[in-house]
């Protein structure tokens, strides 16, 4: 008997891990530098020098992508038939009476080409020759990288939009931040600071993605159309404020986007906000949306009280 026969979800989980993990690599070389929080060591030493320095761990993350994708096609085999991905010879298979139990994971199981092949049949037709051509680069650029090769490792954009258009691919969109968000909260270390606080922390990793591979392309990856004006959160606004901090970034958007709306939506902490229209009245500050404390949520700054 073989034993241990594994479900399609352990590979599943598996392959979201690897990409997440992906991503997370390049995400920690970022934190690393913005916490230089110095105009003149940022000008002395500009992000590209780092990521240039960091060239092992886009390595890792290529193989990491690669690993990933691999064990997603695995899993949808699985789904029809785990017996499907055993290279062995049938009649080596240990199933007649008396035949010795072995474990599934002490067998060998396809890669490659043949793991594609058999993905492609059960899939029966249902991928498109993009997304098929896709899967085949990521492990001809993982071969690339092994060898030190190839252009991808030059900057990280390339790598990080491979990992989300792998995600989307399989997962649907959304899923890769959802899942972020869902690893980090899992950490047993999670909350003790505060929960809300650390929850909306998120933000960080929506600006990194943006630092690397700009807001346009991060729009493929969103159910939300990330093509309105950007405002800041009163939600995520407040939390941060309350620790002493001022927060920068801006992923609260008018829900529709028309100058009518009355509701700001943030892609960082899901939740959506009244507003009101009201001019501010800060210098130089164009804004005409204010949270309904008087915050203008295009400076965060509070305007003049009586006017609202
Ligand atoms: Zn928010
Ligand atoms: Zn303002």
């Amino acid at each position: 008997m073989i034993t241990n026969i594994p479900e399609y979800e352990d590979f599943e989980n598996v392959s979201k891990e690897c990409l997440i993990q992906a991503l997370e690599l390049f995400f920690r070389i970022y934190c690393n530098y913005k916490e230089y929080d110095d105009e003149n060591i940022n000008e002395e030493v500009p992000l590209n020098e780092v990521w240039e320095h960091n060239k092992p761990t886009f390595r890792t993350s290529v193989i990491l992508l690669h690993q990933g994708v691999e064990t997603y096609m695995k899993s949808v085999i699985v789904r029809n038939s785990p017996y499907l991905l055993l290279e062995q010879k049938r009649s080596d298979w240990p199933s007649l009476p008396k035949s010795k139990d072995v474990d599934y994971s002490t067998m060998y199981t396809y890669a490659g080409e043949n793991l594609l092949n058999t993905f492609c049949t059960v899939t029966n037709g249902k991928l498109n020759s993009e997304k098929i051509k896709f899967i085949e680069d990521i492990r001809q650029n993982r071969n690339k990288a092994i060898h030190g090769a190839g252009s991808m490792l030059n900057n990280p954009s390339t790598v990080i939009l491979d990992i989300l258009k792998a995600y989307t691919y399989f997962f649907g969109k959304d899923q890769w931040f959802n899942d972020m968000k869902k690893w980090n909260q899992s950490n047993p270390l999670f909350g003790y600071y505060n929960w809300d606080f650390e929850s909306i922390q998120s933000y960080k990793f929506l600006d990194f993605i943006e630092v690397t591979i700009g807001v346009k392309q991060l729009n493929f990856f969103f159910n939300f159309d990330l093509n309105g004006r950007r405002y800041f959160c009163p939600t995520c606004f407040y939390e941060i404020s309350s620790k002493g901090e001022q927060l920068k970034s801006k992923w609260a958007f008018l829900t529709p986007n028309k100058p009518s709306s009355k509701l700001l939506y943030c892609i960082n902490c899901n939740f959506e906000n009244e507003i009101k229209r009201v001019d501010c009245h800060i210098k130089d500050c164009m804004g005409n949306v204010m949270d309904v404390n008087g915050i203008c949520l295009t400076c965060g700054k509070k305007t003049n009280e009586n006017s609202i």
